[in-house]
């Protein structure tokens, strides 16, 4: 399979400047309501912040994949003497929270790096962090081309144009036999 170069897109986070100010959580809640910019509601934002202010704890996560149920995992770490709870890490939309999703729906959110942004903009979270505890990060990775169903529809739609479909669906019968 062909090898193509892919832009990875990753924003790292320097915990030591972040001071929880949730800049980050208003303009990306408001970036993506309906209509744009209509309103703010850190709830509705796809990175959240873990705040305890008493224990100096300023946790920025963002947002990633839905679970569909709760992990049997619960860790604690304790880094620079700080300790953080049970999934303060994890970027999971899950049951076992209220963090990442919508808060009149239910629907898990995710982040999406603002894709709707011109090229060349950093994402709205990094550009509202005037602590720079968000850095915006680019490189390129060589990866398998995915093939596109599209132009699998292609390709069978002219075999189909030049064979004929029995023929195609009798060809396709006798490969699937041999496994
Ligand atoms: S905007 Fe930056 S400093 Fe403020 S809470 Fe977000 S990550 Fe932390
Ligand atoms: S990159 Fe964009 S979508 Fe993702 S958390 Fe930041 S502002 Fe929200």
């Amino acid at each position: 399979m062909a090898k193509i170069k892919k832009k990875i897109k990753t924003i790292k986070i320097d915990l030591d400047k972040c001071n929880g100010c949730r800049a980050c959580e208003v303009i990306c809640s408001a970036f993506h309501a309906t209509p744009k910019y209509s309103s703010s509601n850190p709830a509705r934002s796809r990175i959240r912040l873990i705040r305890e202010p008493l224990k100096d704890v300023y946790l920025p996560v963002y947002a990633g994949e839905y679970a569909p149920a709760e992990c049997m995992g619960r860790d604690k770490y304790v880094i620079d003497g700080k300790e953080y709870g049970e999934c303060s890490f994890c970027r999971a939309s899950c049951p076992s929270r209220d963090a990442f999703k919508e808060p009149d729906s239910g629907l898990p959110l995710k982040c999406d790096m603002c894709e709707d942004l011109p090229p060349g903009e950093k994402p709205l979270c990094v550009q509202w962090c005037l602590n720079d505890a968000l850095i915006y990060e680019e490189r390129e990775e060589e990866v398998e081309e995915e093939v596109k169903s599209e132009d699998v529809e292609i390709g069978v739609e002219s075999m189909v144009d030049k064979y004929g479909l029995q023929k195609v669906m009798d060809t396709v019968a006798r490969m699937s036999k041999k496994g």
